[in-house]
């Protein structure tokens, strides 16, 4: 159950109007200090209403809630892919001939993932123990 804040009383819990007295009559005879309690909420300043529907943006809301968001590729994959890229690179500048030389940076490049994966690879190997090669 929900609650809304009372639209009768405004959230006061007492109205100027007497409740017995009709919406669209202004005029009454007052009885004195002119606050009484409010017969929609009856002085509680809230009224339940009943559970709706959730939207539609909602519920995708609390769908997205539950799953984590998008995390990376591994390091390891992301090397290695680099790693196929340059390889293919390299092999596209051999078959065109000798108007195009290879990089030296491609090698450098090559040199320091291939140390990178070796790094993840003793990594591995030590998390997961007892891996028998
Ligand atoms: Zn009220």
């Amino acid at each position: 159950m929900l609650y809304q804040l009372c639209p009768k009383c405004n959230g006061q819990g007492i109205v100027s109007k007497p409740p017995w007295i009709a919406g669209d009559v202004n005029e009454w005879i007052s009885s004195g200090g002119g606050n009484y309690v409010c017969g929609v909420c009856n002085g509680a300043k809230i009224i339940a209403v009943p559970n709706q529907e959730p939207e539609e943006d909602m519920l995708v809301d609390e769908i997205n809630l539950e799953k984590p968001p998008l995390g990376l590729m591994p390091r390891k994959l992301h090397i290695e892919n680099r790693i196929t890229d340059i390889l293919n690179a390299m092999i596209r500048y051999v078959e065109v001939g000798k108007n195009y030389s290879i990089p030296d940076e491609w090698y450098d490049e090559l040199r320091s993932l291939g140390k990178d994966i070796s790094i993840i690879n003793e990594k591995e190997n030590n998390d997961g123990g007892g891996k028998v090669s």
